[in-house]
């Protein structure tokens, strides 16, 4: 799942691509995809692209004052065309192409474009046209966006404060810290050193000010090694990145310890013992629940 700082890089990627050519058409071949009906897509045609942009993990294609916003969800992406001349009118299928939007050819004739696909069964990525990106739930409930500049400590201490849940689960809710996903959720921690149950509440000022560093510098350097690269080199860019995300089994780069996996949510969720918990391995809780 593309979080932050592939969302942040796509935007660049399209911005330096897509600003400044019309849309020539845009063709929803996954009709579960669109979530919105007014104005309808074909409102697109003929406008231009004037910016692009990210709001969590939504990517925001501005088209001179309508918004053409998706979501990639898990099983997301995005795929850039050089020429889509001559392409064949695609059919709802089985396959993973979502949504194709055409662009206007430049001097070289070439007219390029955009895909969206999914990939898996599951299907979630979500397409909004939209005046404004507000119109979109997801958006218009997003917390703080951790890389921009009033996201600071003391807007951390707030978040923290009072709150009773495991700082795992509250740094990837959207509603809570905009653009952390499972991955990078893992990752922020272990560069704290932190226990991925530990509750929130319970952080002193110190620890607060240790995570805040953690968040900003594991996204920002992320994103310095996401930008400038391809769309269909950002998945593997990402994949190598994580130093502890995905790596149960492997030893920690830090300390040489195992890196261990445990159940979270819908999902599982990797740490390094010697890094983060003491040296513990945490108990499974869904294995400990069946025990019982
Ligand atoms: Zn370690």
């Amino acid at each position: 799942m593309p979080e932050l700082p592939e969302v942040e890089a796509l935007a660049e990627f399209l911005r330096e691509r897509a600003v400044g050519r019309a849309v020539l058409g845009v063709d929803v071949v996954a009709f579960q995809a669109l979530k919105t009906v007014d104005p309808p897509v074909s409102a697109l045609g003929g406008v231009t692209v004037t910016g692009v942009s990210r709001h969590g993990k939504f990517l925001d294609i501005d088209c001179d004052g309508v918004h053409f916003i998706t979501h990639l969800a898990r099983g997301g992406w995005l795929r850039w065309r050089e020429d889509l001349t001559g392409a064949k009118p695609v059919r709802p299928g089985k396959g993973p192409l979502a949504v194709r939007v055409r662009l206007s050819p430049g001097d070289d004739g070439q007219a390029p474009g955009f895909e969206l696909t999914e990939a898996g069964t599951q299907k979630r990525l979500a397409v909004y046209v939209v005046r404004d990106p507000a119109e979109v739930p997801g958006i218009a409930g997003l917390g703080p966006d951790p890389l921009a500049e009033e996201f600071t400590p003391e807007v951390l201490k707030r978040i923290v404060d009072g709150n009773r849940t495991q700082i795992k689960g509250l740094l990837r809710d959207q509603k809570v810290i905009a653009g952390i996903g499972n991955a990078y959720s893992d990752e922020v921690l272990h560069v704290a050193k932190m226990s991925p149950f530990k509750i929130a509440a319970s952080l002193t000022d110190e620890q607060i000010a240790g995570l805040h560093e953690a968040i900003v510098t594991t996204l920002r350097d992320a994103v310095g090694r996401a930008r400038g690269l391809a769309a269909k080199d950002l998945k593997a860019e990402k994949k190598s990145g994580l130093r502890v995300h995905g790596r149960t089994g492997e030893k920690c780069d830090v300390c040489g310890d195992t890196i261990r996996e445990v159940s979270f949510a819908d999902s599982s969720l990797q740490y390094c013992p010697t890094c983060q918990t003491g040296g513990k391995p945490l108990a499974d809780r869904r294995m400990s629940r069946l025990l019982k």
